[in-house]
C-alpha cells in the first residue's frame, strides 16, 4: 500500500547497491557454504544453522522454519519495521536517498496530524505514568497493581500509569504542554461536551495501559476502573493512530521472543499478558477486548505461524474460542488452545502454581480442532436427544472445515467413539450434509512447509532444473504447470511460464520468491545444489513420469466416468469417453518406449 510512495527504479537501485550478505552479517555470524552463506536462523530456534544466504541471488532463506525472501524483507521482519521505512534507512546506508514523491496536501494533512497525535500520546503516557507513581491520589491504583502481583519492575517496563478522577486534569496538562483541545479529543483522551462547548477527560480514575505499536510509539490507552464503576475496562476509541482490531497488546515486547521460541500466546486482557511475561512468558499478547481478525492474523505471521489461544474456561471463552475457527481456517495457521481450570485466568493460575505448570499446559494444549469438537461433544453429551443430533450435525460440518480427508476419518471415527455411536451410520450422515462452501483456494503455509509437504520426485527434480535455469528453450515447451499435481509447483511453473524469454524470465523467478504459495520451496529449491550431471536425463526421465501420474489419475477418472456413464444408458457421452480413454492410453504406450534407463543412473551423481 505505502509502496507505491517510493519510485520503483529508486528501490531497485537501492537493492542493487546492497549486499544482502552484508546486511544479514551484521545482525547474525555467516560462515561460507558453497556458494552460499550459512548462520542460526534469527526467526526460529536451532542448534545447527540452516539459515542461507544466497550472494548470486540476494536472497536468504531458512531450511528450518521456511522465512525468507530479499534484503527488505530480512530488515522487515528482523526490525518488524514497514517497507517503506526499511528502503528509507538500507537507501541513507547505501547512499541512494529516498526522496519523498510530492504528496497530495490531504495526505500531507492526515501525515502531520499523525504526528501530531503521536508526540502527543507520547506526553500523555509519561503524565500517566508519573501519576502512578508520585500522585497521592493514585495510592488505591499503586495498591491494587500491588494486589494483583505486579512488581514495580514489571510496572515500569509496561509504563503503567493513572488517569486523575476530575474531569480535565488530563485536558489541562496537555494543553498546558502545548497540544490543543481537539488533538487532544481527536488522539481519544478527550470527549466534546453535550450541553456546553469544550471537552472532558475520556479517562478518569483509571489505572493506564498505553498501547504502543511494533515502534514501541504508543497509539493508545487501555483503562481499568478501580472501584465498582462501569465499563470495567475502557479502550481508546477508534482514532488516527489506533485501531484495535489491528493491535495486538504487548506485541512490541513480545515479538522477539516470539521468533525465538517459534510461537505466540494470545490471551485476552492486558493483566494477563502482563502476569505472563512477569512470569517468563515474554511471548504473550492480547487482543483488546475483541475477537482475532485477519489483520491480527497478518500481524503475527510477520513473527510465527503457530499461536497458542488462552480463553478463560467459561463459556464465553470457549464460545470466543470457536469463533476463531473460521479465522484460522485455510490460514496455514497451527493454533492450539489453552485453557486454565475454572475458577482461574492466566493471570491467577501462572501466579499460584508457577511458570512450570503453565508450560504443561502449553505443551498439552489440544489443536483448535480436537478443543472445538470436544466442547460440542460435551455440549452433547449433557444434553437430550435433540441436544446430541444438533452436537453431531455440528461436529460433522465442523470436521468438512479439514482438508485431509485421513484426518477427516480419524476425527469421525473419534465422535463416533466419544458419542457411543456407530461409525458407519455416522460417515453415511456426513457423506449426505450438504457440501458447504470451504474456501476453494485454501493456501498453503508460507513457511516450514517442505520439510512437511515434500514434492513428489519427479516435480522436485523438474523444478529444481527449473528455477537454476538450465533447461533448452525445447525443454522449456515441454513443461506444462497442468501436468503437476502439487498447488506450490504448479503455481511456480505457471509463474515461470508465463515469460517468455530468459530476462523476463529471472524477473518471474524473483517473483515466485517471494510468492505466498510457492515461495518456499522456490528459494529452498534454488539454493540447494544441483545434484545432477547429466541434465537432459534427469528433465525427460522425471517429465515421463511426471506425465504417466497425470495420465493415470485422469484414465481412472475417466474409466469411472464411463463405467456410470454406460449403467446409466447415456451411450454418447460413453462412446466420447472411451475414445479419450484410447488417447491416453495410446499417449501412455507411447511414453512408455521413451529413454527405459532410469535418471537415477543416468541423471545423479549423488543419490
Ligand atoms: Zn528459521
Amino acid at each position: 500500500m505505502e509502496k507505491g510512495l517510493i519510485p520503483e527504479d529508486v528501490i531497485n537501485r537501492i537493492r542493487e547497491r546492497a549486499d544482502i550478505v552484508d546486511i544479514v552479517g551484521a545482525h547474525l555470524s555467516l560462515t561460507k557454504a558453497g556458494q552460499n552463506f550459512k548462520g542460526l536462523c534469527p526467526f526460529h530456534q536451532e542448534k545447527t544453522p540452516s539459515f542461507t544466504v544466497s550472494p548470486s541471488r540476494q536472497t536468504f532463506h531458512c531450511f528450518g522454519c521456511g522465512e525468507g525472501g530479499n534484503v527488505f524483507s530480512f530488515l522487515m521482519k528482523i526490525d518488524g519495521s514497514t517497507f517503506p521505512a526499511v528502503v528509507r534507512a538500507l537507501g541513507e546506508k547505501v547512499g541512494v536517498p529516498v526522496e519523498d514523491r510530492p504528496v497530495s496536501p490531504a495526505v500531507r494533512q492526515r501525515m502531520e496530524l499523525r504526528e501530531r497525535l503521536l508526540a502527543l500520546t507520547k506526553v500523555a503516557a509519561e503524565r500517566f505514568h508519573l501519576n502512578l507513581l508520585a500522585d497521592a491520589e493514585a495510592e488505591p491504583a499503586r495498591n491494587y497493581l500491588a494486589s494483583r502481583g505486579m512488581t514495580p519492575d514489571t510496572i515500569e517496563r509496561f509504563d503503567i500509569g493513572y488517569s486523575q478522577s476530575g474531569w480535565d486534569g488530563t485536558l489541562t496538562a496537555l494543553t498546558k504542554a502545548g497540544f490543543s483541545a481537539e488533538d487532544i479529543a481527536a488522539a481519544g483522551l478527550a470527549i466534546p461536551r453535550e450541553q456546553a462547548a469544550g471537552f472532558y477527560d475520556r479517562f478518569r480514575g483509571r489505572v493506564m495501559f498505553p498501547i504502543r505499536d511494533l515502534q514501541k510509539q504508543v497509539i493508545g490507552f487501555g483503562g481499568r476502573m478501580l472501584d465498582d464503576g462501569t465499563p470495567k475496562y475502557l479502550n481508546s476509541p477508534e482514532t488516527p493512530l489506533f485501531s484495535k482490531g489491528r493491535i495486538l497488546y504487548a506485541l512490541d515486547a513480545a515479538r522477539d521472543a516470539i521468533t525465538r521460541l517459534g510461537y505466540v500466546i494470545v490471551v485476552e486482557g492486558y493483566f494477563d499478558a502482563i502476569a505472563l511475561h512477569q512470569a517468563g512468558c515474554a511471548n504473550a499478547v492480547a487482543t483488546l477486548g475483541t475477537a482475532l481478525t485477519p489483520e491480527h492474523l497478518e500481524l503475527i505471521r510477520r513473527f510465527t505461524q503457530r499461536v497458542v489461544l488462552l480463553f478463560d474456561p467459561d463459556a464465553a471463552g470457549v464460545r470466543a474460542a470457536l469463533r476463531t475457527m473460521d479465522l484460522f481456517l485455510g490460514s496455514g495457521f497451527s493454533v492450539q488452545v489453552g485453557s486454565v481450570p475454572a475458577g482461574d485466568d492466566p493471570d491467577t493460575f501462572i501466579r499460584s502454581q508457577g511458570p512450570d505448570a503453565f508450560a504443561a499446559l502449553i505443551k498439552s494444549a489440544p489443536s483448535l480442532l480436537e478443543f472445538t469438537v470436544q466442547a460440542s461433544l460435551t455440549a452433547g453429551r449433557a444434553g437430550t436427544v435433540e441436544d446430541r443430533v444438533r452436537c453431531v450435525e455440528d461436529v460433522l460440518t465442523l470436521l468438512q472445515k479439514l482438508s485431509n480427508p485421513v484426518e477427516q476419518s480419524a476425527a469421525i471415527r473419534h465422535v463416533a467413539d466419544q458419542l457411543g455411536m456407530d461409525e458407519k451410520a455416522l460417515l453415511a450422515r456426513y457423506k449426505a450434509l450438504p457440501r458447504k462452501s470451504v474456501k476453494a483456494s485454501t493456501p498453503q503455509p508460507s513457511a516450514g512447509v517442505f520439510e512437511n509437504q515434500p514434492l513428489p520426485k519427479d516435480e522436485e527434480v523438474l523444478l529444481q532444473l527449473l528455477v537454476h535455469e538450465v533447461l533448452t528453450p525445447e525443454m522449456w515447451t515441454e513443461v506444462r504447470a497442468e501436468d503437476f499435481t502439487d498447488t506450490r509447483a504448479k503455481r511456480l511453473v505457471s509463474l515461470v511460464c508465463a515469460a517468455d524469454a530468459p530476462h523476463t524470465r529471472q524477473q518471474a523467478l524473483a517473483q515466485a520468491g517471494e510468492d505466498e504459495l510457492c515461495g518456499s520451496i522456490t528459494r529452498a529449491l534454488s539454493m540447494t545444489e544441483l545434484p545432477y550431471d547429466n541434465i537432459n536425463a534427469a528433465f525427460q526421465q522425471s517429465l515421463k513420469a511426471l506425465k504417466l501420474r497425470r495420465i493415470a489419475v485422469e484414465l481412472q477418472e475417466i474409466k469411472a466416468a464411463e463405467a456410470l456413464a454406460t449403467k446409466a444408458g447415456r451411450d454418447e457421452e460413453a462412446r466420447t469417453l472411451l475414445v479419450r480413454l484410447n488417447v491416453l492410453q495410446q499417449e501412455r504406450q507411447k511414453l512408455s518406449k521413451i529413454n527405459p534407463s532410469s535418471y537415477n543412473e543416468a541423471g545423479r551423481i549423488h543419490a
